[in-house]
């Protein structure tokens, strides 16, 4: 992958110590070359790395004492400008009921799932949302609308099902006698950009007046993205982008290029078929991602969705400090009650990279295993699990009814998690009074 990538650059540079300039040069070439293998359109590529290479060829680098790690930031710093460097939030009207969203995209982007993962997380934040089931085109369009906004309780208008116009503005009525606050127009799309379908999106757009329009955007799509993206901005303009399956393995390429070719910003991420697997996009944190230096504030934030202050003030010292099996113990729990352990392991820098050496078996039975393991090691062995040697191996394993191997998995494991935190301590530069950005 594009992070699997930018790791190894990376770490080729910090093996070398002090840098030339063909070491810069060479590295260079190689985020180039994966850049491009990830699909980023071949202009934004050539900016970016130019920025890059300039900024790195100052003897402020070269003769730096961490120069590897300068690099690093440099690369960092860009990617993020690249992604649009502030957050940018859903903006809604104070003095309109309802405020109208509008999506719009190709067929199968996931315009239907973002319009019920954002009613949810509308709802979620106070407001009532209604759904306008306006692709009118595909019989079962408004049934799968239906069937998700019936999942997290959010009302779902059809009208009579047959002109997208009319339903479009038959639900702004249906809004304002039900006193929903927030309208979100699902519209059709097509496999391909197509005349009609755009027109159908103006009519659209000039009967509801929309507050926001978002075009839902899906990250696998390659370089076509680019074409896509700069049709929709001329034909019905938009006012930012929702980048729909993240979770797959296309992580970020797509989302390299639009920004910076369409100008609009990226405003939601979307990582699962869950109704609450969509994220306000942090320009900051993608950049992070993408270089495989995990997303700590992610982290953290999930962390605090389920932990109080003192699981939160645990875990921060946790990627600071290295950590024990007993907090390798306390992260599982954490992860189960957070659910979704590969998303969580995903996030980790090279997160990735072990689960696919765990064949993805990271699943629930696994993790009983785990804790049943560390639960029979002793106070001691926990704190130090380096001086758990082939007889206390034995021990542990006859103790929690597993076998050697299994114990050894986990010694080996926590080794990764800990050569990872430790990674990750070097990288991120959070440090231990600093607050989390929001
Ligand atoms: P639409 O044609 O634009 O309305 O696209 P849909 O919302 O129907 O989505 C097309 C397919 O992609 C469906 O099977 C969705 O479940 C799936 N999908 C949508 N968003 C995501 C996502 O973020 N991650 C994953 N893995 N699948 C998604
Ligand atoms: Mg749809």
């Amino acid at each position: 992958s594009l992070s699997d990538r930018l790791q190894g650059t990376f770490d080729k540079l910090r093996g070398k110590g002090r840098l030339t300039e063909d070491d810069i040069n060479s590295a260079m070439r190689e985020i180039r070359m994966a850049l491009l293998e990830a699909d980023v359109n071949y202009r934004v590529v050539k900016t970016f790395v130019s920025a890059c290479k300039e900024k790195c060829m100052t003897s402020e680098v070269l003769d730096s004492l961490t120069p590897a790690q300068n690099v690093v930031m440099i690369v960092l710093d860009q990617l993020t400008k690249l992604l649009g460097s502030t957050e940018s939030k859903l903006v809604l009207a104070q003095n309109r009921t309802p405020n109208v969203i509008m999506l719009v995209g190709l067929q199968g982007s996931g315009k239907t799932t973002a319009a019920a993962k954002l009613a949810y997380l509308l709802k979620g934040q106070g407001h009532s949302p209604l759904l306008a089931a306006c692709d009118t085109h595909r019989p079962a369009a408004a049934d799968q609308l239906q069937t998700l906004g019936n999942e997290i309780s959010v009302p779902v208008f059809r009208g009579d099902g047959k002109d997208a116009v009319a339903v479009a503005r038959d639900s702004i009525q249906e809004a304002v006698d039900h006193l929903n606050d927030i309208v979100i127009v699902d519209t059709a799309g097509r496999l391909q950009v197509d005349e009609e379908m755009m027109q159908e999106a103006v009519d659209i757009k000039s009967a509801v007046k929309p507050d926001q329009i978002l075009m839902v955007v899906d990250a696998m799509t390659g370089q076509d993205i680019v074409n896509v993206v700069r049709e929709f901005a001329e034909r019905v303009d938009f006012d930012g982008v929702i980048m729909s399956k993240l979770d797959g393995d296309a992580r970020g390429g797509g989302a390299l290029s639009v920004r910076e070719v369409t100008g609009k910003p990226i405003k939601f991420v979307s990582m699962g078929e869950k109704p609450d697997s969509l994220e306000v996009f942090h320009p900051d944190r993608m950049a992070k991602r993408i270089l495989g230096m995990g997303d700590v504030y992610g982290i953290i934030e999930q962390a605090q969705k389920v932990a109080d202050e003192k699981q939160v003030e645990d875990a921060e010292r946790m990627l600071l400090e290295g950590f024990t099996m007993d907090d390798y113990l306390g992260q599982l729990q954490q992860i189960r009650k957070m659910g979704g352990l590969q998303k969580m392991i995903g996030m980790l820098p090279g997160g990735e990279r072990m689960l696919q050496q765990a064949g993805n078996q990271a699943d629930e039975s696994q993790l009983t295993k785990v804790e049943s393991i560390i639960r029979s090691m002793t106070k001691e062995e926990r704190k130090k699990p380096k001086k758990i040697n082939g007889q206390r191996r034995k021990r542990i394993a006859a103790g929690s009814g597993h076998t050697v191997q299994d114990v050894n998995q986990v010694l080996k494991q926590w080794d990764q998690m800990n050569k990872m935190m430790g990674k990750m301590r070097q990288m991120t530069q959070v440090s231990p009074k600093g607050k989390k950005k929001g």
